[in-house]
């Protein structure tokens, strides 16, 4: 049986497709209609071998290039990437159902943009001079070496771009494990990458369950991970690492707070909401799904809301009319539809929808809880589907309290015309990524990432290159030694 999604093997390593049949199988399907599309394998131990083997072997001599000339091969990368987006985001579509009308704008294309602004910056990646008198030092601004990067299943291209781009420009190599849920994408960037010059080993990519995760992570070669995950999964991780010593990126989870004041222009905030709870199916690490409605416009915003999510278009994800797809996995239903359970026998009131959409996807209705308090489990716990809990405040320093009240701390929001309040509420809310009178926006240029269990480091930006380098000094003494022995 030919499936419509299978790659020629299941890891790219050393600019080729190796497969290792010994390894679990990896079932690839399609969340919309349940189809499988793909059969690959989990990497063996050999499999991480050669795959570690190959990229510390490439990175010597990639950091050996100028940053302008390893900055010209990410750069035509994101050339291809672009040439070839409708092909890439039809496969994007297939690895998580997100549907055509989101993959075509955000996925290959901000891969594309990763590529292009830190091949951009490749060239400028330096030390500083510090004068000392008649004395100096240098400093150098030097690659940590062999890199893993691990990706949760909600943005296959761009997540391999995000880590591959920056770890890349700054000299580095690395071994990327995508999500076993979605394994098909990060091979075409490895694949894209070989085509645009790179050399052989410095982008690999191996397939697996956590177990192969956790290998790379602990092998002694490596200096640096840079995880998007769970916070449960983030935790053990940066363990692993720290017994090595190693350099982290972590990109976790949230819980994260919009808080809309009575004076904001109720469409833009009910957009911004909306993007914060349903782009991606819901499925998105920054969502702001602890709504904060001001008592004055909840009656209006929870009106407008359903009025506008009942025109939503769910259903095939490969027609760029439809808006929301599916759940990624079977599994992922189950859990979100859990919380919609508790939701309910908590007490929060449901709006809107809360139920499984039949046929023979993992759909599930747009879900809208007012009346949530913050002991529910719903206003506790990270769900990472289509559920919003609107709750009601009264005044400023109320809602930051609350919208502080949890240990996760990636992303946050205000709605207001105030243009003092939007500052003051964004300087007090404990988040790494804040958003004023807009949600969930991601350019390239600009740092992302999380503060309290959402994360360490930053992925994008500036930010990206010292996380993806490390200083090396250099003291020179234009004198005598003055030693007193
Ligand atoms: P998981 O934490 O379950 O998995 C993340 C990745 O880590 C997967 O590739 C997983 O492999 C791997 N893994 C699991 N255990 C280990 C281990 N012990 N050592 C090394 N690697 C391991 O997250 P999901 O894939 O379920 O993604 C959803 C989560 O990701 C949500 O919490 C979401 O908020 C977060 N996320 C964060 C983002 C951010 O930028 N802050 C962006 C997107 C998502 P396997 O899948 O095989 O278990």
């Amino acid at each position: 049986m030919t499936l419509k999604c299978q790659p020629k093997a299941s890891h790219f390593i050393d600019g080729e497709y190796i497969e290792d049949t010994d390894g679990k199988i990896i079932e690839c399907i399609y969340p919309a209609t349940g189809e499988k599309i793909a059969e690959l394998h989990s990497a063996t131990p050999k499999i991480v071998e050669m795959a570690l083997k190959s990229a510390k072997l490439a990175q010597r001599s990639w950091s050996k290039l100028s940053g302008t000339d390893r900055g010209r091969i990410l750069r035509k990368a994101s050339d291809i990437i672009r040439e070839r987006n409708r092909e890439l985001s039809i496969l994007e579509t297939y690895d998580t159902g997100k549907p055509l009308q989101e993959t075509l704008y955000v996925d290959a294309t901000s891969g594309a943009d990763a590529l292009e602004y830190f091949g951009g910056l490749a060239g400028s990646i330096t030390g500083e001079h510090i004068p000392l008198g008649d004395d100096w030092a240098y400093t150098k601004r030097i690659p940590i070496g062999l890199c893993v990067g691990i990706g949760a299943w909600n943005y296959p291209t761009q997540i391999a771009c995000w880590k591959g781009a920056p770890a890349l420009a700054c000299g580095n190599s690395m071994v990327f494990k995508p999500s076993e849920m979605t394994p098909l994408c990060a091979l075409k960037v490895a694949e894209i990458l070989l085509e645009a010059g790179a050399p052989k080993g410095i982008f690999n990519v191996i397939q697996g369950y956590g177990d192969v995760g956790a290998a790379l992570v602990s092998d002694n070669r490596v200096g640096k991970v840079s995880l998007t995950g769970s916070a449960e999964t983030g935790k053990k991780v940066y363990a692993s690492a720290a017994s090595g010593m190693k350099h982290v990126t972590m990109e976790l989870g949230g819980k994260s707070p919009l808080i809309i004041f009575d004076d904001a222009d109720v469409e833009n905030a009910i957009g911004g909401a909306m993007l914060a709870n349903m782009y991606s199916t819901g499925q998105v690490c920054s969502n702001g799904t602890r709504v904060f409605v001001q008592s004055g416009i909840k009656e209006v915003f929870l009106k407008r809301f359903a009025e506008r999510v009942a025109k939503i278009k769910i259903g095939d994800p490969m027609d760029e009319k439809t808006q929301f797809g599916p759940m990624v996995s079977e599994k992922q239903r189950s859990i979100v539809m859990d919380y919609i359970q508790k939701g309910k026998a908590e007490g929060a009131k449901l709006i809107c929808g809360g139920n499984i959409i039949d046929g023979d996807g993992w759909f599930i209705e747009p879900t809208v809880f007012s009346e949530v308090t913050d002991e529910m489990t719903i206003a506790k716990e990270e769900i990472f589907g289509p559920v919003m809990s609107v709750f009601e405040f009264e005044d400023e320093h109320e809602v930051i309290t609350r919208a502080n009240n949890t240990d996760l701390g990636l992303a946050g929001g205000v709605f207001t015309k105030d243009i003092q309040r939007a500052h003051r509420v964004v300087d007090e809310l404990e988040a790494g990524t804040c958003f004023i009178n807009s949600y969930n926006d991601a350019p390239v240029e600009v740092p992302f990432g999380g503060v309290k269990d959402s994360g360490v480091g930053r992925e994008n930006s500036k930010a990206a290159i010292e996380h993806f380098s490390q200083l090396k000094t250099v003291y020179v003494r234009m004198g005598n030694v003055d030693s007193p022995y």
